[in-house]
């Protein structure tokens, strides 16, 4: 889908990009620092709770304990009808900082010097939203007639949702056959049937439809093993340079803010319709507490500290831009921020720069057009390869390298049906580690990361080829085993909680020891769908857990 003559257009745009983004460096290098007290934020979207912290950092005082004055502005779109980028807000100083996706990367990899401050939701909120009127749950399904409308190449819009095209492709839709249309963002049209699958957020439109009387169906990437960040914080690298302490100040009271707000979300809530315009009289308070709650599942705040940047998550993000063509070599060095104090050489590197940059352009004119030819075919090979590794890059768990849920859900109804049609028996355990919150109480989190791939490592070893081990989600693993009996199964559910039970985990000198517990079951001929299964298995783990953690329940007998 992308041609030789996009790469060009690419290029062109990013080349003028860099000289524009050199210029400014430039010209701000050569006028006098200000005392940078007063900055501006500048917001995706509307006043909601989507900004919460910021509001809450405001109104607590946390800036002004900073020693900053500072302006929340809204987002949506400008008198002309124009949507407010907060890239564009950023980049031409109109905000020193702003909130946006994770699609900024496609900015910083095109030249623009962008730096995320913070990650601060930890999972993306956004969606495919359709309703139950039009009968389809499953990307597989759209066809080629349905009226949709998602910000894919060629709709029209600056934007395009990354993570729209990645899940599209993994579920092996064809982009140009559908019938698509630029989206409007207005849930009327999907009400009205206009489109019948519309890009929306886990936050937001899922409320009003049901309001209005109709059944929300929610397509996530993550069903399809694409796993973004959502809203995320972020200035411009000069900012960076030449402010690093109000950048820290700014970014430091922003966490308190969230920290806040999550702790506070009525009090929040209130603030926010007392002080903020929002978009309309339908976004009030019993919504704004709706959309607190979705937040706070995103942030995930209980067990990642807010504003954590984790750069081997972005390295897989990261590839999956690559593999759709939207960005080519990417530093992420360059990137992510890094609390760090500025060293010496931070002071030097800025003064070097002024000397080498007429170097640079020169040298990169050249370079460009003597590797223009070469880097193309080049990137249509390395293209054309990497769509082929989209498909596995989705399916793996990133922490522990096994496979992740979206793979076995679909082996699960594979061997279901295969179990149905030939008689086939098949079992399933279900294995959750016991108070697992006390290993991350006690060593940190990070300790419990390692005690997870420990556990994935030597469960492994435990299994056959033709079982599948994946993990679950949090602290929960499943293992399927085709054409296996009960018996067979629960001999090896007794391995894995003997080896599990004797794991001692090595992390900074410490030995972590864990115990799990584990819930075993096997098709029955009553069972209708894989739920029924699933749900047996997770009935019996529960069992488990009642009776005392570290041991195994097998339908109703026990074991172990
Ligand atoms: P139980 O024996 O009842 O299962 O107790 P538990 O503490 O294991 O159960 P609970 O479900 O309350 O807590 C699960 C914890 O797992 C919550 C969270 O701290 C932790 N957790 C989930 N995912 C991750 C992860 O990716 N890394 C780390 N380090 N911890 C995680
Ligand atoms: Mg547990
Ligand atoms: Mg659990």
């Amino acid at each position: 889908m992308f041609k030789s003559t996009q790469s060009l257009f690419y290029r062109n745009r990013c080349l003028i990009v860099v000289f524009t983004a050199l210029g400014l460096l430039f010209a701000s290098t050569v006028k006098a620092d200000s005392g940078l007290k007063p900055v501006t934020l500048q917001l995706q979207w509307h006043h909601q709770f989507q900004f919460a912290g910021y509001y809450a950092a405001l109104a607590k005082g946390f800036y002004e304990e900073a020693g900053l004055e500072v302006t929340i502005k809204d987002g949506g779109y400008d008198n002309n009808g124009r949507a407010i980028l907060p890239e564009a807000e950023v980049l031409f100083n109109r905000a020193q900082f702003g909130s946006t996706r994770t699609d900024l990367l496609i900015n910083h990899s095109q030249g623009v010097p962008f730096v995320v401050l913070a990650n601060i939701m930890q999972h993306s909120p956004f969606i495919f939203l359709t309703t139950d009127q039009f009968n389809f749950k499953r990307l597989e399904d759209i066809g080629t007639q349905r009226p949709i409308s998602l910000n894919l190449p060629g709709s029209g819009d600056q934007r395009i949702d990354a993570e729209a095209i990645a899940a599209l492709k993994v579920a092996g839709v064809n982009l140009t056959k559908l019938n698509n249309h630029f989206p409007t963002w207005e849930l009327d049209d999907l009400l009205a049937g206009h489109t019948q699958l519309a890009p929306a957020y886990s936050t937001d439109e899922p409320y009003f439809v049901k309001k209005a009387g109709q059944i929300p169906v929610v397509i996530q990437p993550r069903d399809y093993g694409i796993d973004f960040y959502g809203d995320l914080l972020f200035t411009r690298q000069s900012m960076l340079d030449k402010q690093p302490e109000i950048v820290k100040k700014f970014r430091t009271a922003s966490i308190k803010g969230w920290k806040y707000a999550m702790e506070h979300t009525d009090e929040i809530a209130e603030l926010i319709l007392k002080n903020y315009a929002t978009r309309n009289e339908a976004y009030d308070k019993d919504f704004l507490i709706y959309e607190a709650e979705k937040i706070k599942e995103l942030m995930n705040s209980d067990v990642i500290e807010i504003g954590y940047i984790n750069k081997e998550r972005w390295q897989k993000i990261a590839e999956i831009y690559q593999s759709l063509g939207l960005i080519s070599d990417v530093n992420l060095d360059s990137f992510l921020y890094n609390p760090e104090p500025v060293n010496q050489w931070e002071s030097y590197k800025h003064w070097l720069q002024l000397l080498i940059i007429p170097f640079l352009i020169a040298a990169g004119i050249i370079w460009y057009l003597f590797s223009l030819t070469m880097a193309l075919k080049r990137e249509i090979l390395k293209r054309q390869e990497a769509e082929k590794t989209l498909k596995n890059q989705a399916e793996l768990d990133s922490l522990t390298g096994i496979s992740n849920r979206y793979v076995f859900q679909q082996n699960l109804e594979k061997e279901f049906a295969r179990a149905r049609r030939y008689q086939q028996p098949f079992s399933l355990m279900i294995m959750d580690i016991d108070l697992f919150k006390e290993v991350n109480d006690n060593y940190g989190h990070q300790a419990g990361d390692e005690v997870l791939r420990s556990l994935a490592r030597v469960t492994k070893d435990l299994l056959r080829n033709s079982d599948l081990f994946a993990r679950y989600g949090g602290e929960e693993f499943v293992v399927l085993l085709p054409s296996t009996s009960l018996s067979e199964t629960l001999y090896l559910a007794k391995r894995i909680l003997h080896t599990n039970r004797h794991n001692a985990v090595v992390y900074n000198d410490l030995n972590i020891r864990y115990t799990i517990s584990i819930g075993v079951t096997e098709i029955l001929d009553s069972d209708t769908t894989v739920e029924d299964v699933f749900k047996r298995s997770d009935d019996l783990l529960y069992d488990a857990k009642d009776a005392g953690r570290d041991c195994i329940r097998l339908g109703s007998a026990s074991s172990a």
